[in-house]
């Protein structure tokens, strides 16, 4: 049996990361600093997250994502809904308490850059949340590093260098190696291939998979492509327009997508046998502006099956099998 269909059928512990009807609404104001609207980036999503697995979070550009995953580290605040990582509410936590949480919870970019100081050398980069946090002397910091750049593929003379000398997978390995540095239990990856050749892209996601195996670390892993996630992910959430519309392990989704924006994305990707058939589903219209979501089932004005009720009734998410959940009127029976 493939590891990846594990999850369908062995009973699951308790979540690392639960996170409940979690919403993030940015004010929209105007020039005389009026609130004019609200951007539901994120509108009561919900999932889980259990320790040693990957959760592949998929959708367009736009669709909130990122927004999502930096909203469960609280590097943007949470409009309301719960989080909670190993039973503690993570949006109940003081600054100080937040600062002391976030050893357990890391981030990798889409942007290496964003995390390595092109200023400083490598060995300072990856030690730098070890001494943000106090954590070691000098001498033990610096065996930290020099591990951690063997776990990620480099040598430890690599260690004087600075992130330019670096191609964008090789800095994206060293990202890695920096957000391991605390000892995280779960890493929230924000599209760390996206910006990355494709065989470059495999490489990275075997790392990771790689690190995943020894040290048990969960993932949160956000990419537009539901191919990439195929590769990693144990169970997948499809977003849109802010909402989770889809989720379930990956194989089944894979499978049998349930919602019509699933069929669509999954329709995109290619098939690894030629003579294999997949009827190409093709949106029509761009994705509406969240500022003014569509009433209803937000998808409806690109969707292939739109009935007269999913233009004026909200569709409410259903379990349709075991972990496969979805929000759509065609599962309403
Ligand atoms: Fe399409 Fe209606 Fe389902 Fe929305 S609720 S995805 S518009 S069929």
């Amino acid at each position: 049996m493939n590891s990846k269909s594990l999850v369908e059928s062995k009973p699951l512990p308790l979540p690392l990361l639960q996170v409940s009807n979690l919403n993030k609404h940015f004010p929209v104001r105007s020039s005389f600093g009026r609130t004019k609207g609200q951007v539901k980036a994120v509108n009561g999503v919900s999932f889980d997250i259990h320790t040693g697995e990957t959760f592949g979070l998929v959708g367009e550009s736009g669709c909130g994502k990122s927004t999502l995953g930096r909203s469960i580290l609280r590097l943007v605040e949470p409009t309301s809904g719960e989080a909670f990582y190993e039973g503690t509410d993570i949006l109940g936590l003081s600054k100080k308490e937040l600062r002391s949480y976030r050893q357990h919870m890391q981030m990798v970019f889409q942007d290496p850059y964003t995390s390595l100081d092109p200023r400083k050398r490598i060995g300072y980069s990856i030690e730098e949340p070890l001494l943000i946090h106090k954590k070691g002397n000098k001498r033990a910091r610096m065996e930290t590093a020099m591990s951690l750049l063997r776990k990620v593929g480099f040598s430890e003379e690599h260690y004087e260098r600075f992130p330019h000398e670096f191609s964008g997978g090789q800095r994206q390995r060293l990202g890695i190696a920096k957000a391991l540095a605390l000892g995280p239990k779960l890493i929230i990856c924000d599209e760390p291939v996206s910006a990355l050749d494709v065989s470059i892209q495999s490489q990275v996601i075997n790392l990771l998979e790689e690190v995943q195996k020894e040290l048990g670390i969960s993932y949160l892993f956000i990419a537009h492509d539901l191919s990439v996630v195929r590769h990693i992910a144990d169970r997948i959430g499809v977003m849109y327009l802010g909402e989770m519309v889809e989720q379930g392990p990956a194989e089944a989704l894979f499978a049998d997508p349930l919602h019509p924006y699933t069929k669509s994305l999954l329709s995109a990707v290619p098939i690894p046998n030629p003579r294999a058939k997949r009827e190409r589903v093709i949106l029509s219209g761009e994705i509406p502006s969240p500022l003014h979501p569509p009433a209803g089932c937000v998808f409806h004005t690109r969707c292939p099956y739109v009935m007269e009720s999913c233009r004026q009734v909200v569709p409410q998410k259903r379990f349709v099998a075991p972990n496969r959940e979805v929000q759509c009127h065609l599962y309403d029976e």
